[in-house]
């Protein structure tokens, strides 16, 4: 048992996850989360595997599965909105013993509900400086910590102050994921509609709640402010304006909800995840892309490992000696997958459309699911805890 303070930024996924092992093991936990809230944008997200394993050993996968989207089917829709081919759920996802799929947001409140009597959470403010054991923040006063550890996302604050400027692995296209009125009457179904380098998706738990819509589209790497929500509203305009389906209809309650996401599809790639008495976690450390669908995983896992070696001696080099070989797993699994997500041109578009009519009918169409996703299973699962 320890006193040591750590100071974790970011209440995503990782940060509270973390901060739920490190109360556990005596240390004194602060969250600093830059939003005033936690943060309720985001679409479904994937609990796989040793992901899954986690939340056994936190004792939320009840919780969690009882918060599953429970997804019957996905529909592949024409630009007039008539069905192309729907597939059951169960089929395209892959999944295997208790894994689920949960809302991001879900996924952040279980972690933060299961911490929040335990920890001192800080909204509303952010990191300016490290330096050894002393910190500095925008708002409060500068205090000591004996381990900073980012798990501030893709964008690490951590990361910039500790190691300095990284440069991002860009996978060739941007997502947007918000909330629109559920007009569409959604209940647990997923529609997608593929254009040319554009990837539109839905889905709602209920006909009564809003429905989360994703935007996706390929682009080089593109220069702009990531504070700027109406610039990157204008960039989904440009790209997805009169392109048919609903997307007009989800541009215009777009621009009228504040729950907003926007970032593009890229990876972190670090040759260490730690220096000195800072330590990265999550996406800030090794973000494998939203393509991979392991990102939430990810995130548990290396709170699980970093949260039972912090703090011993060689724990951090040991915390990196046990995840590498996973985290390498998934990221070449979401390069791959990136490649697959958005859409090519015309033929792709024709060849993607002939596959998923004929694949209802294919008498084999579990194996060939399987063959697709068997690398997924395989990095899902690529550690021992
Ligand atoms: C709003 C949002 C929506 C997302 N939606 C999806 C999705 O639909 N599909 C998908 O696959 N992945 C999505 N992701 C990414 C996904 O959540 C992560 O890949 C995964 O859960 C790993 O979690 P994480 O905790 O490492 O990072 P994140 O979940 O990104 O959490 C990082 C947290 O750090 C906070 N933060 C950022 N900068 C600072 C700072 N300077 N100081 C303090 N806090 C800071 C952020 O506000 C956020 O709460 C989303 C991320 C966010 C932030």
């Amino acid at each position: 048992m320890t006193n040591s303070r750590v100071l974790i930024s970011g209440a995503g996924v990782a940060g509270p996850a973390l901060a739920y092992w490190l109360v556990r093991r005596g240390f004194d936990v602060t969250v600093v989360e830059r939003a005033p809230e936690l943060r309720t944008a985001g679409y479904k997200v994937d609990v796989r595997g040793a992901g899954t394993e986690v939340l056994r050993k936190m004792g939320l996968l009840k919780a969690a599965q009882a918060a599953d989207t429970g997804m019957r089917r996905i529909t592949y829709v024409k630009k007039n909105g008539r069905p192309l081919a729907a597939l059951p759920a169960d089929l395209l996802m892959g999944r295997r013993g208790d894994d689920l799929e949960i809302m991001r947001w879900d996924l952040s409140r279980l972690m933060h509900d299961a911490t929040r009597d335990d920890v001192d959470y800080v909204f509303g403010d952010t990191i300016t400086s490290i330096n050894d054991r002393d910190v500095t923040f925008e708002q409060r006063k500068p205090q000591e910590f004996d381990y900073v550890v980012g798990a501030d996302g893709l964008h690490s604050v951590t990361r910039r102050l500790s190691m300095g400027e990284v440069p991002l692995r860009h996978l060739g296209a941007y997502i947007s994921i918000f909330t629109v009125p559920n007009t569409l009457g959604i209940e647990r179904e997923e529609f997608m509609y593929f254009r040319p380098e554009r990837l539109a998706f839905a889905y709602a738990m209920e006909p009564a709640q809003p429905a989360r819509v994703g935007l996706t589209f390929a682009s080089p790497e593109l220069d702009f402010d990531r504070r700027d929500v109406a610039a990157q509203k204008a960039m989904l305009h440009e790209a997805f304006a009169g392109t048919g389906w609903r997307v007009d209809e989800f541009l215009a309650g777009m621009d009228r909800t504040d729950d907003f996401y926007f970032d593009s599809l890229s990876q972190v790639e670090l040759p260490a995840w730690s220096k000195g008495r800072v330590a990265l976690l999550g996406d800030a450390a090794y973000c494998p892309a939203p393509a991979s669908g392991q990102g939430s995983s990810l995130a548990l896992v290396g709170a699980y490992v970093l949260g039972r070696h912090l703090g011993e001696p060689g724990g951090l080099a040991e915390y990196e000696r046990r995840m590498r070989p996973y985290v390498e797993k998934n990221m070449a699994f979401g390069r791959k997958m990136a490649k697959d997500m958005v859409p090519g041109g015309r033929l792709s578009i024709a060849v993607r459309s002939y596959g998923m009519r004929t694949l209802k009918y294919h008498p084999r169409k579990e194996q060939v699911i399987d063959r697709i996703l068997a690398p997924m299973l395989d990095a899902a699962n690529a550690i021992e805890l």
